[in-house]
This record gives C-alpha cells, sequence and structure tokens, in this order.
C-alpha cells in the first residue's frame, strides 16, 4: 500500500490521477489533496477518496469547505496557505507526491517533496523549467526519485536503457514528439487574429487552458525541451522535435547503432499517471486499447519554424546563463494568461517572449532568492509590455 498527495487534484492531471487511482483502492491510500479555488470539485473528492488533509488556496473558502465536510460526515482536515502545500508535499507518511499545479507555483512544493525523499511524479514541467538544477540537487539530497508525467518524456524514459549509467554512452539523440496543436496548418497570417477558445480547442488532448495555449504556440514543447534536458542529462543538439498530429507515438530514443525504441499509445494522460504511480511496474490505467488498424497510418514532418518560432528560444534559453529558463517560463506564463483574458492577441505572446529573453539579465541565479526575484521582476517586465499592447 502506497500513500500518495494529489497537488492541483482538480486540474486535468489531478482528475486523470484520481481516476487512475479509484482502479486500486488496494494500492494506494490518498493522504491529502489540494487545489487552488475550486472547492465543490475538492468536496466531492475528498467525499470519495477520504484523504487525512485537503488543502485549499484562499483561507474563508478553506473554512467553508472544512463546515461542508464535517456537515457530510467526512473526518477531513482543511488546511490553506502556501506552506500547507508544502506540508502535505513533505509529510513523512507520504511515499508519492502528484505535483500537477499549473506553472511555476508548483516549484516549492515540487522541491519540498524532493527534499523529503518522496517519489516525485511531475506532471509540473514548470518546476524543472525553472529551477533544474536545483530541483534535481534536491531529489539527490533526499534521496528521492523523479518520474515524469509529461507524455513525451514518460515515453523516453520507457524508452531508455533501464541502467542510468548507459544513457550517455548509448544514445545519438532523443526526439519529442509534437501534435502541432490546433494551428498546425492554419495560415500564419492569420494566427494575430485568433481566439483563446479556438487556441484551447487541441485536436488530440483535453487539458488545463494553459498548456492548451502552450500548445498552441508549440511553447510548450520549448518548455518540454528544457524538462527534456534536465530529465535525461541531454544536450540540447541531442534534443530533436518532430511533429505527429495522431500523438500516438509519444517520444522515442535513436541509438548509436541506428535502432529506435519509441513508446506508443492512446493519447491518454491516464497511461504515463498510471507508469509513474506503478514504476517500475505495470497496472491497469483505464485508457482504450491502441488500435493501429483503425488509425491506419502515422505521419511525420518537420516544425515549421515561421508558424512556431517559439520553439526556437528553449534551444537559446539552454545556451544561456541558468536563470534564462525561468525567464522564459515567467514571460510565458504572463503572457498566456494576458491572452487568455483577451488582452492581448495570440501573437503577441511570442513577441513578449522573445523580448524578455533577449533583454534577459540572469548571470547569477543559481540559488532559490535569485531565481525567485528574476521571476518576479521578469513578471513585472511582461506585464509593462502586456500593457503596452493590450487590444
Ligand atoms: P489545470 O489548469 O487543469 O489544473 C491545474 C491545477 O492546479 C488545479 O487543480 C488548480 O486548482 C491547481 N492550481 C493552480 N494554481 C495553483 C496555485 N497557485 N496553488 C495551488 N494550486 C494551484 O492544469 P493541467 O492541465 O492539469 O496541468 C497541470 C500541470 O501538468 C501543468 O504544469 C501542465 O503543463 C502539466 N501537464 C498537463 C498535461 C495535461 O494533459 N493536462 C499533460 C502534460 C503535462
Ligand atoms: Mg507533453
Amino acid at each position: 500500500m502506497k500513500t500518495i498527495t494529489v497537488l492541483g487534484s482538480t486540474g486535468s492531471i489531478g482528475t486523470n490521477t484520481l481516476s487512475v487511482l479509484a482502479l486500486h483502492p488496494e494500492r494506494f491510500r490518498v493522504f491529502a489533496l489540494a487545489a487552488h479555488s475550486n472547492a465543490d470539485k475538492l468536496l466531492a473528492q475528498c467525499l470519495a477518496f477520504h484523504p487525512v488533509y485537503a488543502v485549499l488556496g484562499d483561507a474563508p473558502a478553506a473554512r467553508d469547505l472544512q463546515q461542508r465536510l464535517r456537515a457530510a460526515g467526512c473526518a477531513t482536515e482543511v488546511l490553506s496557505g502556501p506552506r500547507a502545500l508544502e506540508d502535505v508535499a513533505s509529510a513523512p507518511e507520504v511515499d508519492l507526491v502528484m505535483a500537477a499545479i499549473v506553472g511555476a507555483a508548483g516549484l516549492a512544493a515540487s522541491l519540498a517533496a524532493a527534499r523529503s525523499g518522496k517519489r516525485l511524479l511531475l506532471a509540473n514541467k514548470e518546476s524543472l523549467v525553472v529551477a533544474g538544477d536545483l530541483l534535481l540537487t534536491a531529489l539527490e539530497q533526499g534521496g528521492g526519485d523523479l518520474i515524469p508525467i509529461d507524455s513525451e518524456h514518460s515515453a523516453i524514459l520507457q524508452s531508455l536503457p533501464a541502467d542510468r549509467s548507459r544513457w550517455q554512452a548509448d544514445v545519438r539523440n532523443i526526439v519529442l514528439t509534437a501534435s502541432g496543436g490546433p494551428f498546425r496548418q492554419r495560415d500564419p497570417q492569420s494566427l494575430h487574429a485568433v481566439t483563446p477558445q479556438e487556441a484551447c480547442a487541441h485536436p488530440n488532448w483535453s487539458m488545463g487552458a494553459k498548456i492548451s495555449v502552450d500548445s498552441a504556440t508549440m511553447m510548450n514543447k520549448a518548455l518540454e525541451v528544457i524538462e527534456a534536458h534536465y530529465l535525461f542529462g541531454m544536450r540540447p543538439e541531442q534534443i530533436e522535435v518532430l511533429i505527429h498530429p495522431q500523438s500516438i507515438v509519444h517520444s522515442m530514443v535513436n541509438y548509436l547503432d541506428g535502432s529506435v525504441l519509441a513508446q506508443l499509445g492512446q493519447p491518454d494522460m491516464r497511461t504515463p499517471i498510471a507508469y509513474g504511480l506503478s514504476y517500475p511496474e505495470r497496472i491497469a490505467s483505464g485508457a482504450p486499447w491502441l488500435d493501429l488498424a483503425r488509425i491506419g497510418r502515422l505521419d511525420f514532418e518537420q516544425p515549421d519554424a515561421q508558424r512556431f518560432p517559439g520553439l526556437a528560444l528553449a534551444f537559446d534559453a539552454l545556451r544561456m546563463p541558468v536563470g534564462a529558463c525561468a525567464v522564459l517560463n515567467a514571460s510565458n506564463e504572463v503572457a498566456v494568461d494576458a491572452f487568455l483574458r483577451q488582452r492581448i492577441r495570440f501573437t503577441d505572446i511570442h513577441r513578449i517572449n522573445a523580448d524578455l529573453l533577449a533583454s534577459a539579465e540572469c548571470a547569477q541565479c543559481d540559488s532559490l532568492d535569485a531565481l525567485a526575484e528574476l521571476d518576479t521582476q521578469t513578471r513585472l517586465q511582461a506585464q509593462q509590455r502586456v500593457v503596452q499592447l493590450s487590444v
């Protein structure tokens, strides 16, 4: 029996995680569920899973939730505030932490889980992008490990040798696949006019709003390139991106002898979630079986740099001093939020990210404090650019 904390339980990854856990009540016990503001959904989850703790961002909403749980006869204790996330991520009872908060807001809890030796199931890729070295050091010091939940990185982990000491010796490069999102074939000249609703209508995956917009700009793949660099120790020139519209081949590893190993499956996050939960064993996920005869064909193409200019920013950032990736992430979070609020155009997201990365001053950013300061300053500058570009 493993005990798990699910951070971001009301989101897309959080909900999928609970649906896999529900298939295996004899294997997993839920210690804590944490959400930002959706009290109704968190209430329903508490009544279904009876965690010891629930965490809600806002203190008055947390008190209200506590009363509703008591009235329903549920013993779950409700906590709130930023320390609460770190506490439920590092509690001694916990074996596994699903980090499924969106954005850099998830970093402190990811670090807390890593420092306290948990198995960190990392969906929150922004944690690695912002503070990759610090997170890896925390894992090493804490004695825990990290299993990526991002489908591409799960695929790479599944396709690499089990013996980690062979990763550098045997591998030529890794290939991250990308669906190309909703605008893969759209005229680049018309992209300035697309709406948040169009940008969030992903052809293959159902996901939260932020990652959906990131998929439309391909900034998601840019963040994943940085994530792969930290997870697998690959140099930027060893990381390739290939468009694969069907999202069946989730990523691949090219070996020195010409062999290519890939992981395939339906585009369903329950598969990489189940892999993370049971690693290195396999358990049922609830995802449908892959039927290749029905799918019929798998297509691949090079990403179009003109249509997806954001992708190159990841490779630029990886060649800059270490804080550059944090600048790119903070800028992108602000720009995506402004686009979702219809304050800027879709194409302004890249404009802001490219401007801020080009002017980034991040030479001495190797501590958490320095990165936090850089994150704050970048958000302020990005907000100013949003005001200048507001439609
Ligand atoms: P989502 O928007 O659906 O859910 C986000 C969750 O985080 C919610 O439970 C929300 O309450 C919580 N949250 C947001 N801000 C918070 C804060 N400040 N403090 C505490 N909790 C907060 O997002 P999602 O699509 O589930 O994505 C979550 C993470 O997983 C992201 O980093 C994303 O890039 C990554 N990811 C998602 C998918 C997917 O299929 N959805 C795939 C790969 C990776
Ligand atoms: Mg992914």
